[in-house]
């Protein structure tokens, strides 16, 4: 690329991480785990939009059904009315995912993104317990607008927009400190003094997995004592399953091998499926205390995603999808572990949990370099933690042996490139 396109490539974003400076080309198509450019370059897509293409791209039944949707007329957008799609979705999430599971949620549509979610669960822990507070954990990411902001972890993204922690407690997430420092304890203490400071928060809000934070997977010994700590004080737990969700750690939600209920579920990114915006937000029936109206917006009704979203739960239906997930990500797991131990000067740390999953490097600044030579390669990687240490291997969920072997193929070769 010459200077003068990447000039073009400046202008199309501020100073914000920019991926189209991580990822300088013009991209044409798509297709399952795969891109092209408008040169026609290939690239092996381990990056599945930031976790909302978890069935890769242009999945041809979901495209079928969307396009039969779009020829026969069907309503496109319809706000908060009625809509064949909109109870069609329901009914299969209820039937495909939720009872099999026994799980009793409430589907909410707060918005269509990410961020809508978690402020739609932060605004109705409030009104339901009547506090104020929430506990939200170090390196949690939780989205953009004022309310998410201010219960993600990240100072860099918090700081030029002013936004104080207000009302907001930020604790230790799991081996934040090191695995053997009990900050639960210590959280607990906290929540027994009330003259300490620490009042009782409406809700925690957490990722079992944290995606833009580092990909750090907490245990599930600390989940449950997180649940158990909720219950004794009354406290809501809002687990966001943004990017976690979908069966991007091997299990439809992120909480279910863990053992814990939330009270309230964030959901959005590949819930719609095909990259077609949609979120919801469920809640345990008895928390549904919304006055009609309290919490609409435009977009909620978004009847194309319906249809991708309710195609995309087919996948769902038995249980050769989830094993086929665990099975590959075991491969994924045992590459990068071999990875980190044929390479020990990286001083690499394998984390994550299913197809979550990526490497930490203690050498600085090696992660960007290895996504960037990768690029250049023909793979689409992106890399995630407070100082962006981490390569971070998230393909589609529908990829096959083949595409996997391609992609390990083209980090070995960036890694060994960057390491001369
Ligand atoms: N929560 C989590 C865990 C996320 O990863 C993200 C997005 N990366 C969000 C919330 C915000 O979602 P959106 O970008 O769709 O607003």
């Amino acid at each position: 690329m010459t200077k003068t396109d990447m000039k073009v490539f400046e202008k199309l974003e501020s100073e914000v991480r920019s991926y189209c400076r991580s990822f300088p080309t013009v991209f044409t198509k798509a297709k399952g785990y795969k891109m092209w450019n408008e040169e026609g370059k290939e690239y092996i897509d381990f990056f599945s939009g930031a976790g909302a293409l978890n069935y890769g791209h242009n999945d041809p039944v979901m495209k079928s059904k969307l396009v039969d949707y779009i020829l026969n007329d069907g309503v496109t957008h319809s706000l908060d009315m009625a809509t064949a799609p909109k109870a069609e979705f329901l009914e299969t999430f209820n039937e495909v995912i939720l009872k099999p599971r026994n799980l009793d949620y409430k589907v909410m549509f707060p918005g269509p993104t990410g961020t809508n979610t978690v402020e739609s669960a932060l605004k109705l822990a409030r009104k339901v317990t009547g506090r104020t507070d929430i506990i939200s954990f170090t390196n949690g990411f939780h989205g953009m607008t004022i309310g998410a902001l201010s219960v993600t972890g990240n100072s860099f993204k918090r700081k030029g927009a002013g936004i104080p922690l207000q009302n907001v407690v930020t604790m230790p997430y799991d081996s934040f400190v090191n695995d053997d420092l009990d900050t639960l304890e210590y959280l607990e203490r906290f929540l027994e003094d009330s003259g300490s400071g620490v009042a009782i928060p409406a809700a925690m809000i957490l990722e079992t997995v944290q995606g833009e934070g580092g990909i750090n997977a907490a245990r599930f010994e600390w989940l449950q004592r997180i649940e158990s700590i909720c219950k004794r004080w009354g406290i809501l737990l809002i687990v966001d399953d943004v990017q976690a969700g979908v069966g991007r750690t091997g299990t439809f939600f992120s909480f279910e091998k863990a053992g814990i209920i939330p009270d309230i579920v964030c959901m959005s990114k590949s819930i719609g499926g095909y990259g077609t915006p949609l979120a919801i937000t469920l809640i345990r029936p008895e928390l549904d205390i919304w006055d009609p109206g309290e919490h609409n917006g435009t977009f909620r009704g978004n009847n194309h995603a319906f249809i991708t979203a309710t195609a995309a739960l087919d996948y769902w239906k038995d249980e050769t999808f989830e094993k086929s997930i665990q099975e590959k990500s075991e491969r994924i797991y045992k590459f990068l572990e071999d990875i980190v131990a044929k390479y020990p000067e990286i001083k690499g740390e394998v984390r994550g949990r299913g197809f979550m999953v990526g490497v930490a490097s203690e050498i600085e600044g090696l992660a960007s370099r290895v996504s960037a030579e990768a690029f250049e390669r023909g793979l689409i990687m992106e890399t995630a933690g407070p100082n962006d240490e981490v390569f971070k291997l998230f393909p589609a969920l529908t990829i096959d042996e083949s595409g996997l072997e391609k992609g390990f193929e083209i980090i070995e070769n960036s890694l060994k490139a960057v390491l001369g």
